[in-house]
Parts: C-alpha cells; structure tokens; sequence
C-alpha cells in the first residue's frame, strides 16, 4: 500500500476503518502481522537508536498516533489521511476478536492493573478466548514468558510494556509464532483496568 514517509519512518496512507479490514483480513487467513502504531516520541526516538529504528520499519503496518505525526506528513506535502489512536485501533481490535472468537494475549503492566483490565475485557467482550497474560515487569527477554505465550497459541498478543521495550519484545520473538497479530498497546491496560 502506500507510505507516507516521517523522518525516514514509512507510515500507511490508511484510515481506521481500511486499517481495520485489512488486520481481519489477516487474521482470518493466519498470516503474522506485526503493527506499530508510531507516536510522535516513537519517531523521534527511532531517529536516536537506528536498531529500534529497523525494528519500526520491519513492522508490516505503521500507524500514525499522534496529531503531531498527520502535521508533520501534511507539512511535508505529504498528507496522512487521519490520526489512527493505539487505543481505539486495540479496542476496534478487540470487537473483531470478541466477534471471531479469538485468542487474545495480554503482557505487560502491573499484576494488579492487568487482573483489572483482563476482568473488565472479559466482561465487554465475552466472545474473547483469553489465551493467557502476565505482567511486565519482568528482566529482559525472559525466554519463560515468551515460552508461555507461545504455547498459548494466541491469534492476537498485545503488549503493554512500554516503547521502545515493547516493540523490542515482537521483534525479538516474533520467530517463535507461525501466525498471531502482535501490537504493542503502551499504557492501554491502565486504562482499561479502570
Ligand atoms: N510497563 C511494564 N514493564 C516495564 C515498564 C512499563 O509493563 O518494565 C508498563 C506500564 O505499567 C504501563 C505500560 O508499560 O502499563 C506503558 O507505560 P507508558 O504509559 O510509560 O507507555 P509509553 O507511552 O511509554 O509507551
């Protein structure tokens, strides 16, 4: 599809809704898809740190989060054609999940904030088979918790530990999964533990 190039970040000209097609799309024909939904901090940091930089970019779809990402674009002459917030993508997400009847993932944030959030999505949206979740507060690429959402086969895996660690966690073990959608959700499950 096309890309609109931000500070050498190449973002989809998309909107939510073609964004969302094109995910159940995918999902429904198995097929791996990493998503990164790149904020204005996410671009400026990538320009400091060329390996989360390539990580970004070996995302099969870059979402622009953030006004300031749709005014740089616009005053590069190359227009987005709307803001794409991470949160309304994963909960758009998460009504294609309750109506396919998929299996979620959740790792990342506080124990406490996730058993919330993992009560509260199992009440919105009780088609959701949830495949498992642990928090994030564990030391680096712990090979254990990686296992363990492997083994839980999940079609979708979100993952709130932050940036850049979050999408550092995909990349890095992305290798382990022959299918699932994998986006990391920043402080999403603070918000949907409230
Ligand atoms: N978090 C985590 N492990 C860590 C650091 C942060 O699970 O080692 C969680 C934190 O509890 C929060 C989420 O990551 O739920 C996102 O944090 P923040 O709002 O700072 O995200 P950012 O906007 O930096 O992506």
């Amino acid at each position: 599809s096309k890309k609109v190039e931000v500070l050498g970040v190449e973002f989809d000209h998309t909107t939510k809704t073609e964004t969302i097609q094109m995910l159940t799309k995918r999902l429904k024909a198995r097929k791996k898809t990493f998503v990164v939904t790149a904020n204005p901090e996410i671009v400026m940091y990538a320009q400091r740190d060329p390996e989360y930089k390539k990580i970004v970019q070996s995302a099969d779809y870059i979402i622009p989060d953030g006004i300031g990402i749709i005014m740089g674009a616009k005053m590069l002459n190359n227009p987005l054609p709307e803001r794409i917030p991470g949160f309304e993508l994963m909960k758009d997400l998460l009504d294609v999940a309750d109506r396919e009847q998929l299996k979620v993932f959740f790792l990342g944030a506080k124990e406490q904030v996730l058993h919330k959030a993992i009560n509260n999505i199992q009440q919105d949206y009780p088609g959701i088979h949830i495949a498992g979740y642990h928090h994030g507060f564990f030391k680096g690429n712990d090979p254990d918790i990686a296992k363990m959402v492997q083994a839980a086969n999940p079609d979708m895996v979100f993952v709130a530990l932050g940036f850049p660690r979050q999408e550092q966690w995909i990349s890095q073990n992305s290798h382990l999964f022959s299918k699932g959608l994998f986006m990391g959700v920043g402080g999403s499950f603070d918000v949907l533990s409230g």
